[in-house]
C-alpha cells in the first residue's frame, strides 16, 4: 500500500469545516488554514479562521441560550446528555475515522477513545439531575440565621482544546459544563477541526437547544478573542504552557477564573521487586502505543532501579521495536504519524541534544523514510542513560521518545520523580504494598497509577499541579469547576 496516495478509507468523506453559531453553519472567517493529513503530508481541507466579530457573535448567541438552558428542568438536561452519549456511541466508526483524519490516531486506538468519550458524556449526564446544590446551615449553627449555599452555573464557558484527542478533550469538558447549566463556545485546534463538527451535529440531534454549544474554528486569534470576551465567564483550556501563560495573563486582567490542563514529563518508577515483564510491556505500550507518545499524562520518563537497569531497558527497547509503525488506517498499526513537521523538528532536535549529552539510543532515533517519507513518521525511540539535568530528562517531547534514567533506592527515585516543574501523573511498579503507599503519598502529581491500573476514567478527577496546570476534569471535582457558590441567609420576615 502506498501511504502517500491513500488518505482515508474508501467512501469516507470529510465533513465541511464551518463555524457553528446558533442554528447557523458557515465557512467564512477572517482567513483560512489548510488542514494537513499527517499520514500523507497533503492538504485535505480548509479551516475557516473565526474573526473577533465571529467570536463575539458566537459568545452573544451562547449568552442568550444560557437563560434558556439554565432554567431547563434538570431531568430534561440529563435526558439530552444521555441521548448525546447514545448518539456518539452509535457514531463510533465515524468518530474513529475523523480522529484518524484529524491527527493520524491509529484506527484501533481511535475506536477505543470514542468508547472512553461516551463514558465521560454518560457520567456527567448522570449528574445533571443530581447536582450537589448546596449545604444547609441550621439557625443554631450559623449565628442565628437559617441559610444555605446555592451552586450556580457561570454562564458562557470558553473552551479551548489542543489537537491530540479532539473528541476526548470535548468529552472531558463539555458535558460537565452543560450538566451544571452553563453554555459553551468551543474552539478546537486549527490542526484538528473534524471531530468537533460531528460532535456539534449530534448535540443538536440530541435536542440540546441552539446556542448551548457553539463552535468557532480558528487559531490563536480566535482563542484570544474568546478568552478576552467579557461575556465568557470562565475559561477551560487544554494545551501547552506558553499558550497557558498568555491565557492566564489575559484572564488576570478581569479576574476571570481559568482551568488549565497542560503538559507533563511523568515518571514511571520501576523497582527491582516488581513484575518486570508486566512493567516492561506497560512502559513500552504507554510511551508509544497510545497516540504515538502524544499524550499529556503518558509515562515518558522511565526510572529504573540500578540492579535491574540494563536488562529492563533492553527489554523495553525490544518491545518498542516490535511495534508496527505505519498508516493509521491499518488495524495492526500501533504507532501512526506525529502531528506535523514542527513535531518532527522538535523530536529530532531533542534526540540530537540527548546524544550530545551522552545518552544511548537503544532503538529508533531517526525519521522514517521509504513509503512513509511523505508523512510525519518517527519510530518508537528508547533513550537510555539520560542525564538527570538534561533537556530530555526535564522537558516534554510530546512524541514517541522514552527517556530512561537509573535510581539507587526509594528516596532517590522519589527525588528524581519530583525533580521537574511538571506534576501531572506518576506511575509506580513494585510488589511491596507498603512501598507503593509511601511512594503514592510522596509523588507530587495529580494522579498516581500503581502496577498499571487503568485510571483514565470519568469517575475520578484528572488534573495536574505546577507546570501541568490547575483544576480537574472528571469526577465530582470536574463538575464543581463549572459552578460558583452563593451563600444565602434568611431573616425572620
Ligand atoms: P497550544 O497551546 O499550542 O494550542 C492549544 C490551543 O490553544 C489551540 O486550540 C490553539 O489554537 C489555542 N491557542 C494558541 N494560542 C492561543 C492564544 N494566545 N489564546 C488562546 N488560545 C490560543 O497546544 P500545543 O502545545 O500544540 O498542545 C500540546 C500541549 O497540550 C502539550 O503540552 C500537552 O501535554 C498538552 N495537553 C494537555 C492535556 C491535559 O489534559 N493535561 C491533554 C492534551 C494535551
Amino acid at each position: 500500500m502506498s501511504i502517500a496516495t491513500e488518505q482515508r478509507a474508501p467512501g469516507f468523506v470529510l465533513p465541511e469545516v464551518t463555524l457553528r453559531i446558533g442554528s447557523t453553519s458557515r465557512a467564512t472567517g477572517s482567513g483560512t488554514h489548510h488542514h494537513i493529513n499527517p499520514a500523507t503530508g497533503l492538504a485535505d481541507a480548509t479551516v475557516p479562521l473565526a474573526s473577533a466579530a465571529d467570536v463575539d457573535e458566537a459568545v452573544c448567541n451562547s449568552h442568550e441560550a444560557f437563560s434558556v438552558w439554565k432554567s431547563t428542568p434538570a431531568v430534561q438536561r440529563a435526558r439530552a446528555l444521555l441521548k448525546l452519549a447514545d448518539l456518539v456511541e452509535e457514531h463510533t466508526g465515524e468518530f474513529a475515522a475523523l480522529a484518524t483524519a484529524d491527527n493520524g490516531t491509529p484506527a484501533r486506538t481511535a475506536k477505543l477513545m470514542v468508547g472512553a468519550a461516551v463514558e465521560w458524556i454518560r457520567y456527567y449526564a448522570g449528574w445533571a439531575d443530581k447536582l450537589p446544590l448546596g449545604r444547609v446551615t441550621s439557625v443554631a449553627g450559623a449565628g442565628g440565621s437559617f441559610g444555605h449555599t446555592l451552586r450556580q452555573p457561570y454562564g458562557v464557558i470558553g473552551i479551548i482544546i489542543t489537537w491530540n484527542a479532539p473528541l476526548m478533550s470535548l468529552a472531558m469538558k463539555v458535558p460537565a459544563a452543560l450538566a451544571a447549566g452553563n453554555t459553551v463556545v468551543a474552539k478546537p485546534s486549527e490542526l484538528t477541526p473534524f471531530s468537533a463538527m460531528l460532535f456539534a451535529d449530534l448535540i443538536r440531534e440530541a435536542g440540546i437547544p441552539d446556542g448551548v454549544f457553539n463552535v468557532v474554528t480558528g487559531g490563536a486569534d480566535a482563542g484570544s478573542a474568546l478568552v478576552s470576551h467579557p461575556l465568557v465567564k470562565k475559561v477551560s483550556f487544554t494545551g501547552g504552557p506558553d499558550t497557558a501563560r498568555k491565557i492566564t495573563a489575559e484572564c488576570a486582567r478581569t479576574f476571570k477564573p481559568v482551568l488549565l490542563e497542560l503538559g507533563g514529563k511523568s515518571a514511571n518508577l520501576v523497582f527491582a521487586d516488581a513484575d518486570l515483564e508486566a512493567a516492561a510491556l506497560h512502559a513500552a505500550f504507554m510511551a508509544f502505543g497510545i497516540m504515538t507518545g502524544q499524550g499529556c499524562a503518558l509515562p515518558t520518563r522511565l526510572l529504573v532501579q540500578e540492579s535491574i537497569y540494563e536488562q529492563f531497558a533492553a527489554r523495553v527497547a525490544e518491545i518498542a521495536s516490535s511495534f508496527t509503525v505505519g498508516s493509521p488506517l491499518e488495524l495492526d498499526t500501533v504507532c501512526g504519524p506525529v502531528i506535523n513537521q514542527g513535531a518532527i523538528d522538535r523530536i529530532e532536535s531533542m534526540v540530537a541534544q540527548a546524544r550530545n549529552d551522552g545518552a544511548r539510543v537503544l532503538t529508533g532515533g531517526s525519521r522514517l523514510g521509504g513509503e512513509l517519507a511523505d508523512g510525519y513518521y518517527y519510530p518508537p525511540t528508547v533513550v537510555a542513560d539520560v542525564d538527570r539535568q538534561s533537556e530530555l530528562a526535564r522537558q516534554e517531547v510530546f512524541g514517541p521518545v522514552l527517556a530512561i534514567l537509573r535510581f539507587s533506592d526509594e528516596a532517590d527515585a522519589v527525588a528524581l520523580a519530583n525533580g521537574t516543574d511538571y506534576g501531572l501523573s506518576g506511575y509506580v511498579w513494585t510488589s511491596d504494598a507498603k512501598r507503593a503507599m509511601r511512594v503514592v503519598e510522596a509523588l507530587e502529581t495529580g494522579e498516581v497509577v500503581v502496577n498499571g491500573a487503568p485510571n483514565a476514567v470519568a469517575e475520578r478527577p484528572f488534573g495536574g499541579i505546577g507546570h501541568s496546570g490547575n483544576g480537574n476534569e472528571g469526577g465530582l471535582e470536574g463538575l464543581e469547576e463549572f459552578f460558583w457558590t452563593k451563600s444565602v441567609a434568611y431573616g425572620a420576615n
